[in-house]
């Protein structure tokens, strides 16, 4: 019988992990790391978000670590992370669904300058904005078509938006344009009026999206965050948004987090953040998720998210 080790979000949210393990798959043994009786065994999986600095030589001794985050960049530059160590990252359908609603709100509200509308009504003015312009009109290129990115960019062609993606090696994704590879990134950049950043943070992706990059999109362009913050150049995001290269931004992830206080995005008029909540699926869907894995796993088999350490996601 397979025993998950859970440390994700520290001692006190163990009974809502194990409330859901109880559920999702009663016949898994779920220990809290932090109990003093928990003496980890190399039958042992483990599931964790961001280990404490102490946690990484036992996690060496682990079968498998499982991560509820979808992105495990942080694990991975970790000097002391166990590469040797089968890591499996967050996925599941309501993972994608969620993601795939966070962007189309997202898209649609940049379609439509949602941003002024909010600020308008802070200041209780009301001015007219319409704007006659739909979904069908515009291409949404997706950046990373891999577990996320592709359920995204099926998502937005259903809801009527042109959509394109882009990634490293070939793929047919249902109604997608796919572009393939460095070559491939000015044409890809040149038919995007809505970008969506859905990369893994790896060395070739960080510092990826400077104000040279984005002079690649058509004048007015619109931007959206959810891969991670080191994709971004902030200070060429913030000269692209004032010279109007970009029409608006919306950032569910930056650097730092939490973006500081005295940060101009959170300000300005053509940006939109908010706290990283694109896509996190429940407890007991995440928990679901993590037993299939150990399932696969005691079988011999590979789970499709399996990380390869070597790429990075
Ligand atoms: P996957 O690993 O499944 O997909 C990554 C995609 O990016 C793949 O299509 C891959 O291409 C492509 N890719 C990687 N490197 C490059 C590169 N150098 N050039 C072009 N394409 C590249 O990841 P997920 O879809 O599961 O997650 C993506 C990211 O979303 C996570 O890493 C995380 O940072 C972020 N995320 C954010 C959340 C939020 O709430 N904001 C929640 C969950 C995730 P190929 O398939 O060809 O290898």
């Amino acid at each position: 019988m397979a025993r998950l080790i859970i440390s994700a979000d520290g001692p006190d949210k163990f009974a809502i992990w194990k409330e859901a393990f109880a559920k999702a798959a009663p016949d898994l043994t779920v220990c809290s790391w932090y109990a003093p009786e928990t003496h980890l065994l190399p039958s042992d999986y483990v599931l964790v978000w961001k280990p404490e600095a102490d946690h990484y030589a036992a996690l060496a001794q682990a079968k498998a670590i499982l991560c509820t985050g979808a992105g495990v960049d942080h694990l991975l530059q970790h000097p002391h992370f166990p590469v040797h160590v089968p890591l499996v990252r967050m996925g599941g359908e309501q993972t994608a669904h969620l993601m795939a609603d966070y962007v189309t709100w997202a898209a649609i509200g940049l379609l439509r300058d949602a941003r002024t509308w909010a600020i308008q009504q802070n200041q209780h003015q009301w001015v007219y904005n319409g704007i006659a312009r739909t979904s069908a009109e515009i291409r949404i290129g997706v950046m990373g078509l891999g577990h996320l990115g592709a359920y995204v960019a099926t998502h937005l062609a259903r809801v009527g938006f042109q959509v394109a993606g882009w990634k490293r090696s070939a793929a047919s994704v249902p109604n997608v344009q796919v572009y393939v590879g460095q070559e491939a990134l000015p044409e890809f950049l040149a038919t995007t009026d809505i970008l969506v950043n859905l990369l893994p943070s790896t060395p070739q992706t960080r510092g990826l999206v400077t104000y040279d990059f984005l002079k690649n999109l058509p004048r007015g362009a619109g931007f959206i965050n959810v891969g991670r913050g080191e994709h971004v150049v902030q200070a060429d995001l913030l000269q692209a948004l004032d010279t109007g290269l970009l029409c608006g931004a919306v950032l569910d992830v930056v650097t730092p987090e939490p973006l500081p206080e005295q940060s101009p995005l959170w300000g300005h008029p053509r940006v939109t953040v908010t706290p990283h909540v694109a896509s996190e699926a429940s407890a007991y869907k995440q928990a679901e998720y993590v037993a299939q894995a150990i399932e696969q796993l005691e079988r011999g088999e590979k789970p499709a998210l399996l990380c390869n350490p070597h790429t990075g996601y």
